[in-house]
């Protein structure tokens, strides 16, 4: 038997898959007779350069190898494309404009208004974030260089379960906690990115799959870490890249392909998550979904119970089961399970009989 893995439902960093931890860790102090781990290899020799290639490889064949598409990797989190985006998009005269879902698009607004103009093209803050925007409400600035959104809201529990056409207007997604949860038609998106650590690895480092014009002509006046035109003119190899993250997250991808690519992923992910949902609308009220049952995520469940003090007896309990990060975020309290692609369905259904049992205790 293999070790005891704890129930983990943490929001990111968050668990991987047990079958590319213990790979790693057989390779970890000689990499294919090497003599050596990953680590501790040049970012410049042929055997690491394969690992980086085939990472991005895996991605675009993931994703159906659309036509045009390429892919970097960078550091700085999904944080730092925040950033990057209007720097990189925004010059006089052009507007960002953004679809505010909740607390990651607020983020994202934030810093490009450090930048330049931005545009809100749709908002769910009448409704506290519990319901997203519809597609038909997003009207896209005049101006816009962009059109951004955020496929999943992590710490609300929304998910998008399509996108719109924005025509001529780039669309540009952060897709950081959600991304290879299911097929996506690429060419709807002229650039998605994430941050490895909720569904393709460890933290550390951050993805950005786009249309190659989008990665070009970056403004003169940014420094070269901060461009797309220096990650695409060298590979991702201008400076050190995160090469242990990366050769991880190439474990995650080959991982994903084992279980029979996206269209699996999206089953058991669909499996997972209407688990979840079911025993709470099942519950005759003691557990309440947080968000419109149509808007709902599949990646992180919100819930609530009737108070704050059923919900902090709630965590303690899962926690002397094993239960581990199902506490809602500080920001919006209540109850969170977040069950991104390595969280196998035996955690849920664990978590599922414990909701059970709680309420019949409780109830
Ligand atoms: C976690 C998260 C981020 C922030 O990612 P960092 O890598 O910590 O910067 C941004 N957007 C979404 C949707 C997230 O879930």
């Amino acid at each position: 038997m293999m070790n005891k893995r704890a129930f983990n439902f943490n929001a990111g960093p968050a668990a991987l898959p047990l079958e590319v931890l213990e790979r790693a860790q057989a390779e970890l102090v000689d990499y294919k007779g090497t003599g050596m781990s990953i680590m501790e290899m040049s970012h410049r020799g042929a055997v690491y350069e394969s690992v980086h290639n085939e990472a991005q490889e895996r991605l675009l064949s993931l994703l159906g190898n659309p036509k045009g598409y390429k892919v970097l990797f960078l550091q700085g989190g999904a944080s730092t494309q925040f950033a990057m985006i209007p720097m990189n998009f925004l010059s006089a005269g052009v507007t960002g404009s953004y679809v505010n879902t909740g607390s990651w698009a607020k983020k994202a607004i934030s810093e490009a208004k450090i930048i330049g103009e931005t545009h809100i093209a749709a908002s769910g803050e009448s409704s506290k974030f519990m319901k997203l925007p519809s597609l038909s409400e997003i009207e896209i600035a005049e101006n816009a260089a962009y059109l951004h959104m955020t496929s999943n809201e992590t710490i609300e529990g929304t998910q998008f379960k399509d996108f719109p056409d924005t025509g001529n207007t780039p669309l540009i997604v952060d897709m950081s906690s959600d991304i290879l949860s299911r097929p996506l038609d690429m060419n709807k998106f002229d650039m998605i990115y994430a941050g490895a650590q909720k569904n393709l690895g460890p933290s550390g480092v951050t993805v950005v799959i786009a249309k190659e014009e989008m990665l070009t002509g970056s403004p003169k006046t940014i420094p070269s870490m901060l461009r797309y035109d220096t990650f695409l003119g060298n590979n991702s190899l201008y400076n050190t890249p995160p090469s242990f993250g990366i050769y991880l997250m190439n474990e995650v991808l080959k991982w994903i392909e084992e279980q029979g690519g996206l269209v699996q992923v999206e089953k058991a992910n669909e499996k997972k998550a209407g688990s979840i949902y079911q025993v709470i609308d099942e519950s005759q009220g003691f557990y309440r979904g947080c968000v419109d049952a149509e808007d709902r995520s599949r990646m992180n469940v919100t819930f609530r119970l009737a108070d704050e003090a059923l919900e902090k007896e709630f965590i303690k309990q899962s926690e002397k089961e094993g239960f581990i990060g199902i506490k809602g975020h500080r920001s919006v309290g209540g109850l969170r399970a977040s069950i991104y692609n390595a969280v196998p369905y035996e955690s849920v259904k664990a978590l599922t009989d414990f909701m059970k049992e709680f309420q019949k205790i409780n109830g």
